[in-house]
């Protein structure tokens, strides 16, 4: 019982001077806690001392992982650019600034700042999205799958919906388009076979019962061979002479130009509107470049139905997500891509990142070689599209420095059982973490 009586006080033991900083409360309930475990333990005949110094160095470590955040920065080194895993798109610090004012501030989100009186909260990316692709109305989700779900809701519930059995995917993370349908009470009709959809197919199975043909980007798959689709204009002009909606979910939209033939491989969201189609919904956080959020453009009658149904109040945004969405496309406007970090990344040379490489490792303490590699976009496009790279391999067992380098929140990878730094997703402002864990702590490789 001798034990017992040697635990401290809990009051005693958190206004110890090694806790002269810490938060009481914070630390009142960890050595409750603590103690208790201890009490326990000599219960159970588990322990025969207490070691007070131990109480206070556990009470520390505990006090700490408590106030970590979860949630923080990594860098990514995978070469993935658009890394689902790991947030997908960057925002800038740049836009992050911008954005930061109304943030912190109250703001005019719904307020008409003219009229004195309640205002739209779409009005403010509407208007640039308008400028910026010449559409003619635009809405904003959380996701792109909350798009789906409200388009489908609003204008096919209990009415039919025409797609290809070729475009019935599963994105990454739970989306699986026959699912989402369903759930958002659209009858799902199938056409044509999982490698060939013709027109005729979608033509053939409009019923009066019909409310909308859609297509689906197939986005992280491909088929290859004996293939046919329906071009998203052909069954835009069968939507419109039958009275019917179209709808693309195109997953993915990119503004400029891509390097490495991805502009040419992916549908352009110009010439798309070019057809004057009835909506198109893609996501803010892939190949656009910005913060998550499902954009829809469209018909502006169209977009106004969208807009009164219940559900998008269970899909709002908030002003986070507004202005950060609205900064990004201001710079899209004022051509400055340097601001946009998923454009600047996937569209960098290869010689400017044999340069980075170079300038990166030269103070590596450690011995690496640099050379030309592949890598994709990730995010769930384009997963045959090959993005030339540059890798530093670095010498070692891989799954050790793997594991090493993660273990300090740097993500890279594994290919032929050398551990890479892909540079196509390293930025310049990575280089100092990375170049302190490798000669700081690396362990040497047996
Ligand atoms: C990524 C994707 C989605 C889901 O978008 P989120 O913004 O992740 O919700 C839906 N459809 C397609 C075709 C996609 O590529």
């Amino acid at each position: 019982m001798n034990l017992f009586r040697q635990l401290p006080k809990i009051d005693k033991l958190i206004a110890d001077d090694n806790f002269k900083d810490f938060n009481k409360n914070i630390l009142a309930d960890l050595a409750k806690n603590y103690i208790a475990n201890l009490r326990e333990k000599i219960k159970n005949n588990q322990i025969d001392t207490i070691d007070y110094s131990k109480i206070i160095k556990d009470l520390k470590k505990e006090y700490t992982q408590t106030l970590k955040p979860s949630l923080t920065p990594v860098i990514n080194a995978t070469g993935i650019t658009v890394h689902t895993n790991l947030g997908r798109s960057l925002i800038d610090e740049s836009i992050y600034d911008s954005a930061k004012d109304v943030v912190c501030n109250y703001c005019n989100l719904e307020y008409n700042l003219d009229k004195g009186k309640r205002g739209d909260r779409y009005h403010h990316t509407t208007q640039a999205l308008r400028e910026l692709l010449n559409c003619e109305d635009a809405l904003i989700v959380n996701n792109n799958a909350a798009a789906v779900f409200l388009i489908l809701n609003t204008f096919a519930q209990n009415r039919e919906t025409i797609v290809s059995r070729g475009e019935l995917v599963e994105i990454g993370g739970s989306f699986r388009v026959p699912d989402v349908m369903k759930a958002s009470g659209s009858k799902l009709v199938e056409v044509g076979t999982t490698n060939k959809t013709k027109l005729a197919d979608y033509e053939n199975a409009i019923t009066e019962n019909t409310a909308m043909l859609m297509k689906v980007h197939k986005s992280n798959y491909t088929i290859e061979g004996f293939t046919q689709e329906a071009e998203f204009s052909e069954i835009s002009a069968l939507a419109k002479e039958q009275n019917l909606i179209d709808y693309y979910d195109l997953g993915s939209a990119y503004i400029p130009r891509l390097s490495w033939g991805l502009s040419e491989a992916e549908p352009s969201i110009f010439k798309l509107l070019e057809e004057n189609p009835s909506l198109i919904s893609f996501s803010g956080d892939k190949l656009f470049g910005s913060v998550q959020a499902g954009i829809i453009i469209g018909k502006k009658e169209l977009i106004a139905k969208l807009k009164k149904n219940q559900i998008l109040r269970m899909f709002r945004v908030d002003k986070v997500t507004l202005t950060l969405l609205e900064q990004t496309i201001l710079a899209y406007k004022l051509k400055k891509y340097e601001a946009i970090p998923t454009i600047s990344m996937l569209n960098a040379t290869v010689e400017e990142l044999a340069k980075r490489a170079k300038s990166l490792a030269k103070n590596f303490t450690i011995e690496y070689e640099i050379k030309e590699s592949k890598t994709y976009v990730g995010g769930g496009t384009m997963p045959n599209r090959e993005i030339p790279t540059i890798v530093i391999a670095l010498n070692g067992d891989a799954v050790t420095l793997e594991k090493f380098f993660r273990a300090n929140n740097i993500i890279g990878r594994i290919e032929d059982d050398k551990f890479l730094l892909d540079m196509r997703s390293i930025r310049t402002k990575d280089f100092n973490q990375i170049l302190k864990t490798v000669n700081e702590q690396v362990p040497p490789s047996s």
